[in-house]
């Protein structure tokens, strides 16, 4: 079928058309990036479990994925690996900058999946086999640390995880997603996405500025992070009634570097203010991501410049304040805020929501990536199951959301309590008895039962703690107890 427009040379020509119109505004960066739009919707030659199938239609993709960062990418390369056709539109061109630079340990059973850990080594990303943390006023040198080999995982081949520069991982991973048999279309942006009544039958792509495609699809996946397509479109987002965050960061040369023994380790900084820390991710060259979270509130009542924001902070801890000395930043200061949210539903008859397309909780475990791959990974399993296995989509799709949404809900549950008492997650990662449950919450995917369970048990145990803490005036454990009232909120508002 020849679409209106197009030639008979099949979409390369397209191509050719869509770069002849669109100028700058349709790129393919990543080497090999085939762009296979037509007018009416999508071709490609890739063989489909879809084939055998009735509703196999030679001009559909099987997948169409919105979205090209980690969600996006894992689930393109298990789709292309297992033999679908799938398109995964990216509206960014990578590489590009990203938040979310340190990883935990539960990916690499998913890099090792898709056949992506030997590149994350080749890249040379920083080791990263554990974190510390420091309180506002530990003295410099004094910090509680945790290794992840001290538990390592079931089956794990290494005991560290990475810290990466996003722009490159990002791109690797997506490139990766090709290399594996995915469709990758960078520079278009997708929306809406085109329903049937209340299934989901495909995209709109905008190639370039008023020149749009549908792309038809048997499951439209939406990875486009906090963006969150589909719950945007449906109306379904909800803002975090408690998380109203606010994140400034950058990168700084100069940093002191972590201790002899420490290399690589994450350090996370817990300043003198409500739900308020930073981050310092070392990262490869001699650079350190350093970055400050904290409540919307201060900023906007500081009136203060970004860069005398962010010194007011880090002079709230004394470490990070002795770190930061002699920094220099190296890039320009990114800002992040409002970012937590929840969506009523994560899956409808014919799509899913991955990754922060759906839910984000607070950054302060390091979940995101690890979220976005595990859904990824059981986002595949479930179009899998009712493509190949002919299993009932909607029972597929329910197990989607329960197995997904129960572990999020866990990670949310930790990091409500790991905020309300900050001393009392430091009290039970130091205790002998506890140690384990925690390091093995933190190396991340609480979506198999017992990791699961082991979370539940640790919140149930810390909400009792918290109930027994604050009920007593008197306990040291309780927030702001060793603070003099004078000191509360310094450097913040003034
Ligand atoms: C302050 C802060 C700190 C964080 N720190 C960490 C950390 O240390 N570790 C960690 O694991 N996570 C961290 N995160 C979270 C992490 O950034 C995300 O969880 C992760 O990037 C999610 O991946 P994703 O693929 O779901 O979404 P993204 O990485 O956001 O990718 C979504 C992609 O979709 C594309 N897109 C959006 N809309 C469209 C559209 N309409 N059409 C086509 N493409 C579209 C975007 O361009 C983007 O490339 C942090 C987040 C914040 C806010």
């Amino acid at each position: 079928m020849e679409a209106p427009g197009a030639t008979d040379n099949g979409f390369l020509e397209v191509t050719r058309r869509c770069r002849r119109r669109a100028g700058a505004g349709l790129r393919t960066d990543l080497p090999h990036t085939e762009v296979v739009l037509t007018r009416h919707g999508a071709s490609g030659t890739l063989r489909s479990p879809l084939e055998k199938d009735s509703m196999a239609d030679a001009n559909e993709f099987d997948v169409v994925v919105v979205g090209g960062g980690p969600a996006g990418a894992t689930i393109g390369a298990l789709l292309g690996m297992n033999g679908y056709r799938a398109l995964v539109v990216e509206k960014d061109v990578h590489p590009r900058d990203h938040v979310g630079e340190s990883i935990t340990p539960s990916t690499n059973p998913i890099f090792a999946r898709i056949g992506f850990l030997e590149k994350m080594e080749d890249a040379g990303f920083v080791h990263k086999p554990g974190a510390c943390w420091t309180a506002p006023r530990s003295p410099v040198g004094k910090f509680v640390s945790l290794r992840l080999g001290e538990f390592p995982p079931p089956g794990a081949t290494q005991f560290y995880t990475y810290n990466v520069e996003r722009d490159h991982f990002d791109a690797l991973l997506l490139r990766h997603a090709l290399e594996k048999g995915a469709k990758v279309l960078q520079g278009a942006k997708a929306g809406p996405v085109l329903f049937e009544g209340d299934r989901a039958v495909g995209v709109r792509v905008e190639v370039t500025e008023g020149w749009e495609h549908d792309v038809p699809a048997r499951f439209v996946v939406d990875a486009t992070g906090r963006r969150a397509l589909i719950p945007t479109q449906l109306r379904m987002k909800k803002k975090d009634p408690v998380f109203n965050q606010f994140c400034i960061y950058s990168w700084f040369e100069g940093v002191e570097p972590n201790p002899p023994g420490y290399e690589g380790m994450l350090f996370l900084h817990f300043l003198d203010l409500e739900r308020c820390w930073a981050w310092a991710i070392p990262l490869r060259n001699g650079i350190t991501s350093v970055g400050v979270v904290t409540d919307k509130q201060d900023f906007q009542r500081s009136g203060r410049s970004h860069e005398e924001f962010f010194n007011s902070l880090i002079s709230l801890n004394r470490t990070l304040k002795w770190t930061m000395r002699s920094a220099r930043r190296v890039r320009p200061w990114w800002i992040e805020a409002d970012y937590s949210y929840e969506t009523d539903r994560m899956v409808g008859p014919g799509w899913l929501l991955i990754g922060d397309a759906l839910r984000f909780v607070d950054p302060v475990f390091s979940t995101g990536v690890d979220v976005a791959m595990f859904s990824a990974n059981y986002a595949f399993e479930a179009i899998d199951a009712v493509i190949r296995g002919g299993q009932d989509e909607a029972t597929a799709l329910a197990d989607y959301q329960r197995r997904v949404g129960e572990g999020v809900q866990a990670w949310y549950d930790l990091i409500a309590l790991f905020y309300k008492l900050r001393n009392l997650f430091t009290a039970y990662a130091v205790r002998k008895r506890f140690r384990e449950q925690v390091v093995r919450i933190l190396q991340g995917n609480l979506y198999v039962p017992e990791s699961l369970q082991r979370a539940r048990e640790m919140i149930a145990l810390m909400e009792e703690s918290f109930r027994k803490i604050t009920s007593d005036p008197e306990n040291l454990l309780a927030p702001g107890a060793l603070i003099p009232d004078h000191e509360r909120r310094v450097g913040v508002g003034a």
